[in-house]
């Protein structure tokens, strides 16, 4: 009999685990269930779609074009609420039931709820999926009026697209942009790059509330100002989804270094509660490629293999106005204990290293080109001695480190 596997999920962490288990299993039913009625895609794609830098089509090309290369069968539009463990089989909101020999729970996470606005209401909402997109997209033209609630990931990326589609954006932020991962220089480069391109950063602020006013809002900040906006997102943070009656840490499934909830249940993603590279630590790392990373272990492991998650370090990678931004590990020098933090800055460029003793906890960049995360990330893990190279690895951070994880890989052999 081939072997079952039910996916929960259509996001990245699914797709990376239904490529996996067909890369091993070439003749077990592979089901990818969403609520959404779209084909598998990324969210990360999605704002892309607000300054035209992407089509529908193209967004849903590749998800459609993976069902068919895995053979994999889609059940888009439905809703699972439960999964009965003991009985190996999940739950549908029309009380329908589907069997798993080995299930994946990738549900990912939805827009944490604003806690002034009615998350029931227009004004209330966040931007998480294509049907987030389809909500304010007739909105987007040139002059429109866009206030975002939040300075992170998701409310910087928006910001960007909707300026770059002609529309007047307000951020309102609790504190800075991208706090959780640059430090105060980056994040002001940061600042003058948004405010450069017209976007309006109302800092040290929240949203009290919104009025609807006929076809626009009034914004009420918590300061007790308004902005007038023909559109208002909550970008304010994630919540993971999960699903079951299992173990969670921060609402988020607790997962062993296996990516394994219990027997036959595993979970990746954004949903997943799990082990981060010190092993100390489980939680979420709710980025793309960690998603991706997980899916891929989680996958290989419903298929037999018996492959270790080597935990998660948090960091981010992305480019906001011709700006590519990066920064990985520990990037708080007032977080590690033994610490040194080292910078340079010149023309359109500053680096920070952090280092734990001799090894690097972390580093954040704004202005360099083709630094590979992977490079870094093994200097950080394994916690590769620097020696004499840690001023190098600030002023030549790609070759340094390039340099630095060859040789230890060789004393290794
Ligand atoms: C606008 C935006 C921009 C982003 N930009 C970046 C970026 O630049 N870099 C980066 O690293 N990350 C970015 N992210 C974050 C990134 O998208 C997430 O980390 C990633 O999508 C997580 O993947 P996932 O597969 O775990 O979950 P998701 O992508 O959230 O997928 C969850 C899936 O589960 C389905 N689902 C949920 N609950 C149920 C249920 N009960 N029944 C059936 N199906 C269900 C959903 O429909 C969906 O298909 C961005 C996110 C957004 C929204």
């Amino acid at each position: 009999m081939p072997t079952k596997y039910v996916i929960v999920g259509a996001g990245p962490a699914a797709q990376a685990a239904a490529k996996a288990i067909r890369d091993i299993d070439r003749e077990g039913d592979l089901i990818l269930i969403s609520r959404e009625k779209e084909p598998p895609y990324s969210p990360v794609a999605l704002p892309y779609l607000l300054n035209g830098e992407l089509t529908n089509e193209a967004l849903f090309q590749k998800g459609q074009n993976l069902l068919t290369e895995l053979k994999a069968e889609f059940m888009g539009g439905r809703e699972v609420i439960a999964v009965d463990a003991p009985a190996k089989q999940v739950a549908f909101t029309d009380g329908t039931r589907e069997s798993y020999d080995r299930l994946l729970i990738a549900t990912g996470a939805t827009p944490a709820k604003s806690a002034s606005l009615d998350p029931a209401s227009e004004s209330g909402k966040g931007f998480r999926t294509f049907a987030d997109y389809g909500r304010i997209a007739g909105r987007v033209k040139t002059g429109a009026g866009f206030l975002i609630n939040g300075g992170g990931l998701v409310a910087t990326e928006l910001a960007e697209k909707l300026s770059a589609a002609g529309c007047r954006v307000t951020l309102a932020v609790r504190s800075r942009l991208l706090r959780r991962y640059f430090s105060e220089t980056i994040g002001n480069l940061l600042t003058d790059a948004f405010s450069g391109h017209g976007v309006t950063i109302e800092s040290g602020v929240g949203l009290a509330g919104a009025e609807k006013k006929g076809n626009y809002y009034d914004a009420i900040l918590t300061d007790g100002r308004t902005v007038k906006a023909d559109a208002l997102i909550v970008a304010t943070g994630v919540e993971p989804s999960p699903l079951g009656d299992f173990p969670k840490v921060d609402g988020a499934l607790l997962v062993d270094s296996h990516l394994k909830v219990t027997d036959d249940v595993y979970a990746a993603g954004d949903v997943a509660a799990a082990p981060d590279y010190t092993g100390q630590r489980r939680g979420t790392c709710p980025i793309s490629p960690e998603a991706a990373s997980q899916g891929r272990i989680a996958g290989r492991n419903m298929a037999g293999e018996a492959e270790t998650y080597g935990g998660w370090i948090p960091g981010n990678y992305l480019r906001l106005f011709n700006l590519d931004l990066f920064s990985l590990g520990q990037t708080d020098e007032s977080q590690v204990p033994d610490s040194l933090a080292l910078s340079d800055e010149g023309p359109g460029y500053a680096i920070k290293i952090v280092l734990r003793g001799d090894t690097l906890a972390g580093l954040e960049a704004v202005g360099l080109k083709s630094i590979h995360p992977g490079v870094f990330r093994y200097l950080i893990a394994r916690m590769v001695p620097l020696y004499a190279q840690r001023e190098l690895l600030l002023t030549k951070p790609k070759e340094t480190a390039i340099w630095l994880m060859s040789r230890h890989r060789a004393s290794r052999r």
